[in-house]
């Protein structure tokens, strides 16, 4: 049986259907390709080019493909576009979701691993966040994710369709042999705008503030490495075909970086003097999120093999570097 990828063309779909196939799954993926990239696909899955939100497509691919389970990528992602376009996230998101859940519940597909966020926690309480904690977004892109968590609970009490929520914190880094990789147009996540500082695209990095209660005033994030993500959404997929009941877990290091942290990480990876300035907070940004992630190493068993964001930026330098324009350097490109 198949596994189903939606947004499988993204940056962290592409590695985690790559993952799937690397682990012997059968996949096929759906993406609409608004952010993503064709070239990213393993070519050994099987792509469909169409909206989650289209029912009649969906329908098509869900009799065609025997399918066993859903992970769920699509959605847009932007925090400060989700501050200024909240129906844009809530129509694709939120609405994605539905239509997502009708078709499977239609087709009697019962499992569906969904991409959340450390965004649906808002400003936490405390630090590390536990995922107990309360859920109160601060921006349009978390609420949509929370939404969708809570529609996914409605749909396991009345139809159940069994899910696991993998919240992510800040996810960075490439395959290590630098064949896939972070291709977002705008790029606004920090990593791969302080790459292109240091690739000399970019003449700066803005830093959103350095007013905020942390140690240095730069917020603090938690970053994971995509590929130890990826394999967190295989091993998910276990928990729910072993018979587990749905629940949500933390994907993040434990570890917090601050935005000065991380320019100066990368100055160390690259050579680069990668220049910077501060400049306004960001509307909606937390200050400081890191994750408690111990729920999902021992439940899930997930053991990330990347645990210093020199290599996490390492293996995103070495992307930048053999693909300085991105997917554009590839056949097949979108
Ligand atoms: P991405 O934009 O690279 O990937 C999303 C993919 O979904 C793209 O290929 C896009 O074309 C596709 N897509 C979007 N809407 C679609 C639709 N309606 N129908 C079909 N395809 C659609 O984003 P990403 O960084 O890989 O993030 C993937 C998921 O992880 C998102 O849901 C995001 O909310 C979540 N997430 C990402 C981060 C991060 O740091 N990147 C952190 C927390 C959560
Ligand atoms: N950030 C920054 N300058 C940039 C892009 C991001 O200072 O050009 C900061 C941002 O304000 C946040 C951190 O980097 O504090 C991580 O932002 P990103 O968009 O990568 O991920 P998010 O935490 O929003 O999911």
């Amino acid at each position: 049986m198949a596994i189903l990828v939606l947004g499988g063309a993204g940056y962290i779909g592409s590695h985690t259907v790559d993952r799937l196939i690397e682990n012997g799954y059968d996949v096929a993926v759906v993406d609409n390709l608004v952010t993503g990239h064709r070239a990213a696909v393993n070519s050994q899955a099987r792509f469909y080019e169409g909206d989650v939100r289209d029912k009649q497509f969906m329908n098509d691919v869900f009799d065609k493909e025997n399918i066993e389970g859903v992970i769920h990528f699509a959605a847009f992602s932007v925090v400060p576009e989700s501050m200024e376009k909240p129906l844009k996230y809530f129509d694709n998101n939120t609405g994605g979701m539905i239509s997502l859940l009708e078709v499977m519940h239609d087709h009697d597909v019962k499992k569906i691993v969904f991409s959340s966020t450390a965004a649906t926690y808002g400003e936490p309480k405390q630090i590390p966040i536990k995922e107990t904690d309360p859920q109160v977004p601060t921006n349009p892109y978390g609420e949509s994710k929370l939404a969708m968590e809570k529609i996914m609970h409605w749909s396991d009490v009345a139809y159940g369709i069994k899910f696991v929520a993998l919240r992510y914190f800040n996810v960075a880094g490439a395959k290590s042999d630098g064949s896939i990789g972070e291709d977002h147009h705008p790029e606004t996540h920090l990593v791969p705008i302080i790459l292109q500082v240091a690739a000399g695209e970019r003449d700066e990095l803005t830093i959103f503030g350095d007013d905020y209660d942390t140690p240095d005033g730069t917020n603090v994030r938690d970053y994971v490495h995509v590929v130890d993500l990826a394999d967190a959404h295989i091993l998910a997929l276990k928990y729910l075909q072993a018979g587990n009941d749905s629940d949500a877990f933390n994907l993040g290091s434990s570890t917090g970086f601050s935005n000065k942290q991380m320019l100066d990480a990368a100055r160390d990876v690259t050579g680069k003097p990668i220049p910077a300035k501060m400049g306004p907070r960001r509307a909606g940004d937390p200050s400081t999120l890191i994750a408690a992630s111990d729920k999902a190493r021992k439940i899930l068993g997930w053991k990330p093999q990347f645990d210093d964001v020199h290599e996490i930026i390492k293996t995103a330098w070495n992307w930048k570097q053999t693909h300085p324009k991105g997917y554009d350097d590839r056949k097949g490109n979108q």
